[in-house]
């Protein structure tokens, strides 16, 4: 297993969109408290970069969302939610890292609904519709891929490279390796 010699996000160009995104959901969410729901683990670096450059009153609470046993989803999602505070009647906006056949992310809204949340709203750092399986809207999104596997900046294979600080292209998958 290799990783692309440059990156395919660098960190100028990925700090550069995560202000840009922060302005936008802070212009949205100007008259309205946030609850930001943070996708453990992939989302927990961006959430972080994100959550400091939001100027706007804000909770935080987590959810763990597990899917993939190395790259491939393996179609069950597993959702924990343990929250301080319920979100009933509360703005969420949840941050996931990526959204790729939108298994995960149709399974996570779906049952954050349940809480009965004011509004929802889905925030990803990378969205790659060629791949999308089940229908899912991100309402923010920081770039859009093709069908590839990328890891950094959260983002794992096999639980490693997450404290990448740019986004990597994993070439020549052998599971051995
Ligand atoms: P979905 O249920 O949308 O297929 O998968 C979402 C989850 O799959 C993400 O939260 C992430 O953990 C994982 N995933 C999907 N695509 C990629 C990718 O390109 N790289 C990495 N590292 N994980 C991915
Ligand atoms: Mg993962």
């Amino acid at each position: 297993m290799r990783l692309s010699e440059r990156p395919v996000l660098t960190e100028a160009h990925i700090a550069k969109r995560v202000r840009e995104i922060a302005n936008e959901i802070a212009h949205d969410y100007r008259e309205r408290e946030l609850t930001v729901v943070v996708v453990l683990k992939g989302g927990a670096i961006f959430a972080a970069d994100l959550c400091r450059e939001l100027r706007v009153p804000l909770t935080t609470e987590y959810v763990r969302a597990k899917s993939y046993s190395g790259t491939e989803s393996n179609g069950q999602p597993h959702i924990e939610i343990a929250f301080d505070e319920p979100l009933k009647g509360k703005h969420v906006l949840v941050v996931e890292d990526i959204l790729d056949t939108g298994r995960t992310t149709s399974v996570l809204m779906r049952q954050l609904a349940e809480h009965r949340p004011a509004s929802l709203a889905l925030c990803v750092f990378l969205n790659k519709p060629v791949r999308r399986v089940i229908e899912v809207q991100p309402n923010y999104s920081g770039f859009t891929l093709g069908d590839r596997f990328v890891v950094g900046y959260g983002l794992d294979y096999e639980q490693r490279f997450r404290n990448l600080p740019a986004i990597y292209d994993v070439r020549d998958f052998t599971p051995s390796q």
